[in-house]
């Protein structure tokens, strides 16, 4: 299938071409037609599918063959200021010959500059939860004119606490409106607020096919947390990436790994909650203009982190639980494009590699004696424990590496 048989707006058409978007992927082939035809939506795709055009694009369109509205039509929510973001941008490039303007509402900055987009009259508002409902109590904007309702990540949005608002918002719009819900799984309060809040909607999931998953080679290493450091200035030396995403636990990691990094010769920023907002933006566009290579992240600040071409992810420390790990290592292989992801597995961490091998099989490679573990034996984290652990058979760990810091950077491609 191609876009114009879609029967997609030329000027939509044009901007795709640009984008380089040579046919529409299968979230899209199914779900923009049902958008065109007035249909709820209820979706559930995986991150790297496409998703955020599969709906932009029907939303575009209709928009466009219209007269320019004057009220919001389109209200998109998401749950992290990162991705409201790379949503706006996908609507800008798409409908950047369409005229009408898009509003882009997020927390964590004054709120200024955003009363001033809507005042400007937007037809599109994208936003998370939270500021949108301050800026709505303020009398900033009304909602009574939205006929199409976006909710992105809605799982997520639920996760992080956003039902309440949600709900709220829900109240707030007319009851006869389009709904598009995407949500990378399922669980039952999605199924119940679907009931309530969509009509007859058309499902689209994109089931496990070979040609639209992610392909991503997955290597999972046993390693002690005294030679965690060791084995990733390995990884970033052997790996030939471009660029590589590692994924840290806590925001104080995430900041103590990217010093270590750059002394060592590879320059890294880490984004985390705690970092302002500013500091965020300007790292995550780095990352993705391409000239920071390393980026350390925590989850929350890895929610919409959508770069081109990343074909490395790292988990520096493990993720909590198999459905994190898919979304972390899902920022790698996007659309189509191969991957690697390397996970660093400690003592503490066999639930969940126990549940990433059920889900898995043979396509995670689990390498448990190497250079930097040479016995395969897992130490506790406990000093007494590791104490007693270290009675029995093992060998004293391999010294660092000794090679420097100009080395280790000529073999991580520029
Ligand atoms: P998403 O799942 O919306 O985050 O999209 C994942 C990536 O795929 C983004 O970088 C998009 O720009 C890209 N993308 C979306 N649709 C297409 C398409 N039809 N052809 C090629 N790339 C696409």
């Amino acid at each position: 299938m191609k876009f114009s048989d879609l029967k997609l707006l030329p000027q939509i058409l044009e901007a795709l071409h640009e984008k380089g978007y040579r046919e529409p992927t299968p979230v899209q082939e199914q779900t923009i037609p049902a958008v065109m035809a007035g249909r709820d939506v209820l979706s559930l795709a995986q991150t790297g599918t496409g998703k955020t055009a599969a709906f932009a694009l029907p939303i575009l369109h209709i928009l466009g063959k219209s007269t320019p509205p004057k009220g919001i039509k389109v209200l998109v929510l998401a749950p992290t200021r990162e991705l409201a973001i790379q949503i706006y941008d996908n609507f800008s490039a798409y409908g950047k010959s369409l005229p009408f303007r898009m509003a882009l509402i997020y927390g964590g900055v004054g709120q200024r500059n955003q009363e001033q987009e809507l005042r400007r009259h937007p037809a599109i508002v994208i936003a998370t939860p939270g500021r949108l409902i301050d800026l709505y109590n303020q009398g900033h904007l009304r909602l009574g004119e939205v006929d199409v309702l976006v909710l992105d990540e809605c799982d997520r949005m639920l996760d992080m606490g956003f039902a309440r608002d949600l709900n709220k918002i829900l109240g707030l719009l007319p009851k006869k409106r389009q709904t598009l819900l995407f949500s990378a799984t399922m669980p039952a309060d999605i199924r119940t607020m679907a009931e309530k809040h969509m009509s007859d909607p058309v499902r689209v999931q994109i089931v496990a096919d070979e040609n639209n998953l992610p392909k991503i080679r997955q290597r999972m290493y046993y390693v002690n947390r005294d030679q965690r450091q060791h084995l990733l200035l390995d990884v970033l030396e052997k790996e030939p990436a471009e660029q590589a995403l590692i994924f840290t636990r806590t925001k104080r990691g995430a900041d103590r790994l990217s010093k270590v990094l750059t002394k060592e010769g590879h320059p890294a920023q880490a984004i985390h909650g705690d970092k302002s907002q500013n500091q965020r933006e300007k790292a995550l566009q780095s990352f993705k203009a391409h000239s920071l290579k390393i980026l350390v992240a925590t989850d929350l600040a890895s929610r919409g982190i959508d770069v081109k071409e990343l074909d490395l992810v790292i988990n520096f420390d493990m993720p909590a639980d198999g459905e994190t790990y898919v979304h972390r290592i899902g920022r790698t292989g996007r659309a189509g494009r191969e991957g690697v992801s390397v996970s660093f597995r400690g003592y503490d961490d066999g639930d969940v590699e126990k549940e990433l091998i059920k889900k898995y099989g043979e396509e995670l490679e689990i390498i448990r004696k190497h250079k930097f573990l040479q016995d395969g034996v897992l130490l506790a984290p406990d000093p007494a424990l590791a104490a007693k652990n270290r009675q029995g058979s093992r060998k004293p760990a391999p010294s660092a590496p000794s090679r420097n810091a100009a080395g280790r950077k000529a073999s991580f491609r520029k």
